[in-house]
């Protein structure tokens, strides 16, 4: 790789010591991930099987979706329900055979299970199992749990991807798999990077609809767009898939060196590559420098919330000349982490899982320049006068690749300027 960036750390952060925290966690639930996986899925459904709690959240994250035609809903489960299991299980049948009479659109139903305890109970897997057999071949029907307990709200990205490998049939195809729900608009521009490389078998998971499924063995070779899907990257090792190891694409930086691994996988010349990326690695680079102007020397701290810290961390302290002070992670999962890890310079603590009130004090005492959390500890912090950034809304924004990589800086330069107008006008 040339030129701007700093060369690799000599001591990256690989070997750094984490600190273990078990306790209190403060993140949305995988539920979350319904959100934006019903926009790439077009003939999928997802039924939560949950409480009224579950159909709040469902509907007040997706209010938008109230006017379309929905393609998620909560089959709430009441405290009667409880007293047979034999109920609710008849109970979840009517529902799914009332859906799919009236939706013949639907060709794959997630059941997506939730965390009251009377859910947790219920054999969701066995179900989707019997009613898959009872549809089949119009729907296949599918499980997974978007459960909050000791979960954050990107595994429910994982948890879904993960539940479709196991079907997917067998194949000897070399073919590349790109694992991971991007918007369509980013999901084009990779896979049109690819092609112009000469990369052109290559399948997404997930894929728009059943119609376009392939299958899986071992001579496919996968490549993650999201950091948080460890168990997808387990349930495609199992189905004898190879992982491509890489730095994740975001950034100028990222987005090569993720390129550059695949590159190497499917012996692309360098000629070849440098023809192809050189120009859009130019307007991210001029895009990057302008949007983090306001980033330079500041401090940022990470609390976990998304799975993204580490690779972020990676891009604003060595794309936009930013000094983390600690990133937490839900998880730290070192086969998927690992590229990043390495070029993430020694210096920043490193946490795993939370324990909420430890990791404000720290936060506290550091006075970080920005902080990258949670909307509930978004609004204390503000109050106590410093500048935050809501995680959630790095999954809900188009960040990956060249021609995202300004408006991932611009994302986290936002608050401060803000922060910054917000301090002139008091002093006026
Ligand atoms: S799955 Fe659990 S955390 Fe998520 S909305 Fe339902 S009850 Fe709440």
């Amino acid at each position: 790789m040339t030129g701007h960036f700093p060369p690799p750390p000599a001591r990256g952060c690989s070997d750094t010591p984490v600190l273990k925290e078990r306790g209190q966690h403060e993140v949305f639930c995988g539920l979350t991930g319904i959100i934006w996986l019903h926009r790439k899925m077009q003939d999928a459904f997802f039924l939560v099987v949950g409480s009224r709690t579950c159909a709040h959240l469902l509907q007040s994250a997706a209010g938008v979706m109230i006017f379309a035609e929905p393609r998620f809903a909560t089959a709430i489960l009441e405290e009667t329900d409880l007293a047979g299991m034999a109920d609710a299980q008849e109970e979840l049948d009517r529902v799914v055979t009332q859906l799919l009479e009236r939706r013949p659109d639907i060709r794959q139903l997630f059941l997506v299970g939730s965390c009251p305890s009377e859910v947790i109970k219920l054999d969701l897997g066995r179900a989707a199992e019997r009613m898959s057999a009872q549809f089949a071949p119009r729907v296949r029907v599918l499980n997974y749990s978007g459960s909050g307990i000791e979960t954050t709200f990107t595994q429910g990205e994982d948890a879904c991807l993960a539940a479709m490998v196991p079907v997917l049939p067998d194949t000897d195809a070399r073919e590349l798999l790109m694992v991971g729900a991007l918007p369509d608009v980013v999901e084009e521009q990779a896979l049109g990077l690819l092609h112009d490389m000469g990369i052109d078998k290559v399948r997404v998971l997930p894929a728009h609809s059943v119609d376009d499924d392939y299958g899986i063995g071992a001579n496919t070779v996968f490549a993650l767009t999201q950091p948080f899907l460890g168990d997808t990257h387990a349930a495609l090792i199992r189905r004898g898939a190879r992982h491509i190891a890489a730095p994740f694409p975001f950034g100028e930086e990222g987005t090569t060196a993720w390129l550059s691994a695949i590159a190497a996988e499917f012996d692309v010349d360098a000629a070849t590559f440098e023809r192809v990326t050189a120009a859009p690695r130019a307007r991210a680079r001029k895009a990057v420098a302008q949007a983090s102007e306001a980033l330079r020397d500041r401090s940022v701290f990470f609390f976990p919330d998304s799975q993204l810290e580490i690779p972020l961390a990676r891009f604003l302290t060595r794309e936009c000349g930013m000094q983390a002070v600690e990133v937490g992670v839900p998880f730290l999962h070192r086969a998927i982490m690992s590229p990043d890890l390495d070029l993430l310079a020694e210096g920043p603590a490193l946490s795993e899982g939370q324990d909420v009130d430890k990791q404000l004090a720290r936060c506290r005492d550091a006075r970080p320049d920005l902080t990258v959390c949670g909307l509930g500890l978004a609004n204390p912090l503000e109050a106590e006068g410093m500048a935050t950034k809501w995680a959630i809304e790095l999954v809900f924004t188009p960040v990956h690749f060249y021609e995202q990589a300004g408006d991932l800086a611009g994302l986290f330069s936002r608050p401060l300027r803000r922060r910054g107008l917000l301090k002139l006008e008091a002093a006026e």
